[in-house]
């Protein structure tokens, strides 16, 4: 099932390639599909080795991250990395899926990447799409909606926070050296963890 889980995201990710690849070259370098696309195949490899008996959720998410953090350059395979292991370090056997876990795993993901990044809402990053994702789930835990009312929100929330990266200027990461010119090009990471979020509500 977990495996299953992580080749449909992964294959989300892989399919959107060269759209992420597109909105990086307007306003990067060009390389966050590819970058995307290295860590997945580097993680579905390293799931591959290992056995079924020894794994579980923390094991999937730490070699998730360790795959991005060893194989991805740029500024998205070490922030996604340490995301990952947060997240693992979160989960355990036990854990079920609820929507206040699914927030928890949001939130420490959330804080690994501002300490990393040493970035914020509204620097136009991928904070922008995984920050209002949190907060929704955040307003639906305490609402006690069902888990799919709950997502739908999230996702919902995720698309306006991608199309609110549209309207500023970067002010991390290699789009930053655009300023103001960056205007008007939704973020690639923002897009990216929104295409991560959509693929695991589908799976779902
Ligand atoms: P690089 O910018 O090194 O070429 P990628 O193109 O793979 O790496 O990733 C770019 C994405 O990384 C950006 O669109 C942005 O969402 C994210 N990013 C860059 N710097 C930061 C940061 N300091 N904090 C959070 N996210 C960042
Ligand atoms: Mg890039």
């Amino acid at each position: 099932m977990i495996r299953e889980g992580v080749k449909f995201i992964s294959d989300a990710i892989i399919a959107e390639k060269d759209h992420l690849t597109a909105l990086d070259a307007k306003i990067g370098d060009g390389d966050h599909g590819l970058n995307m696309a290295r860590g997945v195949n580097s993680a579905l490899e390293a799931l591959d080795e290992i056995d079924e008996k020894n794994l579980n959720v923390q094991k999937v998410f730490k070699t998730i991250g360790q795959a991005f953090a060893m194989n991805v350059g740029g500024a998205s395979g070490p922030l996604y990395g340490t995301a990952f292991m947060e997240i693992g370090k979160n989960l355990n056997e036990n854990t079920t899926l609820d929507i206040e876990t699914i927030e928890k795993c949001l939130n420490v993901a959330v804080l690994a990447i501002q300490k990393r990044g040493r970035s914020q809402k509204g620097d136009k990053t991928m904070l922008d799409s995984l920050i209002p994702i949190d907060e929704s789930l955040k307003k639906s835990a305490a609402e006690k909606i069902s888990l799919a009312d709950a997502l739908d929100s999230a996702m919902t929330a995720a698309r306006e926070g991608v199309e609110f990266t549209k309207t500023i200027a970067a002010k991390k990461g290699r789009a930053s050296y655009l300023g103001e010119r960056s205007i008007g090009t939704e973020d690639p990471g923002a897009v990216s963890s929104l295409i991560i979020f959509r693929a695991f509500c589908q799976f779902l």
